[in-house]
């Protein structure tokens, strides 16, 4: 048995002032999904990213749901979707009864590769026109059949581990084509893109404020837009979707999507310090990439130029095991054994068994990330001995391969 204390990969970090917004809520009796600390929760994310309109809502999950709802997904539509992510990206496309179209990434940024997608797009168009011309075909012989959807609605793109995506690529596709493009910001609050903030860049932005993200609210998440109308609806769709009427009146279904005042008072500790948890962040990075870049067949991700700005939310390495002498499971048992948590990157979204059956394009980058690259142990309260034990553990590992 290890007897040194366990690392976590990327664990809850308080600022000490989130009791204070949590006690305001008790002493108020605001123990609802609405009240001060969800307002002002939405002002303070408002004005650090420098966007209009802010929803907070009970989960990143719930706010892509709503973005996809807000735009217009039905059932037969397509979505074009970056499959290096976690699956909660995709899994509210198939709430939704669309296709995910799975989009490989690119060696830079690790996100969504602009060449492919816009094969995607001219692939899924085509299908579209093809299904146009039944549609057409049936019309005649029988007006009552109707084939459902089959048009390309949105475009997600992530910053994947906090890197920004090519986003100008990816937006003047969007443009071309006519899709907006929601931008999956779960893993990237604090990042920049050519001097705008991650979560701003699409038509609209999401974020998650999960227990292992950069800044947490134990759960939530947030739908961010300068789109007045579209915040205004996700909030009425968030809270059942009520008429304005004295009595329950809903001519829309609804969803319970809201964050609770309580969850929005941690929130609100948590951005007084979102600026120093991405220095901590960005430092740990700098730690790992002195002290292991010089080992062989070990290689990190850097920032491709002067436009991106990476939080850093977790930092990556990726082994070759024919240069190190051993592989990223063994890396990763070797710090396990030691009682230090480390984690695969994610299992590409084509790869998932639950996802198989679906349309991919692919060039077998994210594939290929998979099978190299380890997470290592990234939050912001790590001391300079946790992480000197970190590196110790790997190069020790790698030395004796
Ligand atoms: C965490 C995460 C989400 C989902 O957020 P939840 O708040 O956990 O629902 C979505 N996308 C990515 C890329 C994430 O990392």
């Amino acid at each position: 048995m290890p007897s040194a204390k366990r690392i976590y990969l990327s664990p809850p970090h308080m600022s000490g002032n989130e009791m204070k917004y949590i006690e305001e809520a008790f002493r108020d009796n605001w123990i609802a999904p609405l009240g001060p600390n969800v307002d002002n929760f939405e002002k303070d994310i408002a004005q650090y990213l420098g966007v209009k309109h802010v929803a907070a809502l009970s989960s990143g999950t719930a706010a892509i749901h709503l973005a996809l709802i807000l735009l217009g997904v039905k059932p037969g539509d397509y979505v074009i979707v970056q499959s290096f992510t976690f699956s909660a990206t995709v899994n509210p496309i198939v709430y939704l009864g669309a296709t995910p179209v799975f989009v490989d990434s690119e060696p830079e940024t690790w996100n969504m590769d602009p060449e492919l997608l816009e094969k995607a797009i001219q692939d899924k168009r085509q299908k579209e026109k093809d299904k146009r011309k039944i549609k057409d075909k049936i019309k005649i012989k029988d007006k009552r059949k109707k084939i459902k959807g089959g048009e390309v609605k949105a475009i997600i793109g992530v910053n994947l581990y906090g890197m920004p995506a090519k986003w100008d690529e990816i937006l003047a596709i969007g443009e071309k084509y006519g899709i907006p493009v929601i931008e999956d910001a779960a893993e990237s609050l604090g990042s920049r893109y050519n001097g705008k903030m991650c979560g701003t860049i699409g038509k609209s932005g999401i974020l998650s404020f999960n227990g292992n993200k950069i800044i947490t609210t134990s759960g939530g998440g947030a739908l961010l837009s300068d789109d007045e109308e579209m915040i205004a609806k996700a909030r009425f769709l968030a809270t059942q979707a009520r008429d304005k009427a004295p009595h329950y009146q809903h001519s829309q279904i609804g969803y319970n999507y809201r964050m609770s005042n309580i969850v929005a008072g941690i929130g609100r500790g948590q951005m007084e310090v979102i600026s120093e948890r991405v220095r901590a962040r960005r430092e740990n990075f700098e730690f790992y990439k002195s002290n292991l870049s010089g080992l062989k067949g070990v290689s990190f991700i850097d920032e491709p130029g002067e436009k991106y700005f990476s939080n850093r939310w977790l930092t990556t390495i990726l082994i070759d095991p024919k240069e190190a002498g051993a592989d990223r499971e063994e890396v990763r048992i070797a710090l396990e054994k030691e009682n230090i948590e480390s984690r695969p990157l994610w299992k590409p979204m084509h790869l998932q068994p639950v996802f198989s059956g679906y349309p991919a394009f692919v060039n077998g980058i994210s594939e290929n990330l998979f099978s190299r690259g380890l997470c290592l142990p990234s939050g912001s309260s790590m001391t300079e001995e946790e992480r000197e034990r970190v590196v110790w553990v790997i190069r020790k590992e790698l030395k004796k391969a």
